[in-house]
């Protein structure tokens, strides 16, 4: 990464943990993923029941990987063949795991889910929610962070997912009925009242979509 934005991005990253300070929620700054990593076990004690929607960020930074192989009980949705009771499961574990879609430079955490398993377990059920945060997904306000979530975030999740929807196929939203639409909850995170519930782990680099 180009010096000046690793450096522009270090001073936008102690600007929104203030932000999500301010709305009772932690920040913390990871220069790289090996960093970002580090901090993300030190928040999840061993033993911690965990588990995440499908997370690209935390796939990246090593954590999906060392959740699973660690001392940790990792709720895997993957091996449930009834998807609801893995859900179900989720919302008892005590840490969950995921990025956001967008987020604001002042702490506000936006998320566009389509069978809702990811913002339901953000709002409420997990004791404690981690993200992983790639600085590309900061921006300048809630208005920004929500195009953002809705033509960058969802079109590349809906072709990951091999969806028959327009953004799919154009890269940009259409605000489509489109049955396969993953547009179907907005969460937006303006303040947490349970301290200590709510951690971001801000990375110096490029994560997720
Ligand atoms: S509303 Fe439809 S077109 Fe727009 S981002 Fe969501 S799924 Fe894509």
């Amino acid at each position: 990464m180009n010096a000046n934005v690793f450096k522009k991005n270090e001073l936008l990253a102690a600007q929104v943990i203030k932000g999500l300070q301010s709305r009772n929620m932690s920040g913390y700054y990871a220069k790289d993923r090996e960093e970002a990593l580090k901090l993300a076990l030190e928040l999840i004690p061993e033993k911690s029941s965990v588990t995440m929607g499908g997370c690209t960020s935390s796939d990246e930074i090593g954590l999906t990987d060392a959740l699973k192989t660690g001392d940790y009980n990792f709720i895997d949705r993957s091996k449930y063949e009834d998807r609801r009771a893995a859900m179900i499961d989720g919302y008892t574990a005590d840490v969950f795991i995921s990025s956001v879609n967008a987020m604001t430079d002042d702490g506000i955490l936006i998320n566009i889910d389509g069978n809702a398993n990811r913002v339901s377990a953000i709002a409420q059920g997990p004791k404690k929610v981690v993200f992983i945060v790639g600085m590309n997904k900061v921006c300048a306000d809630t208005d920004s962070a929500m195009k953002r979530a809705r033509n960058v975030a969802a079109p590349s999740n809906a072709q990951r997912f091999g969806l028959s929807t327009p953004c799919a196929s154009t890269g940009k939203c259409f605000d489509c009925k489109s049955p396969d639409t993953i547009c179907c909850q907005f969460l937006i995170t303006r303040y947490s009242r349970h301290k200590d519930r709510i951690h971001v782990i801000l990375v110096n680099d490029e994560l997720g979509f």
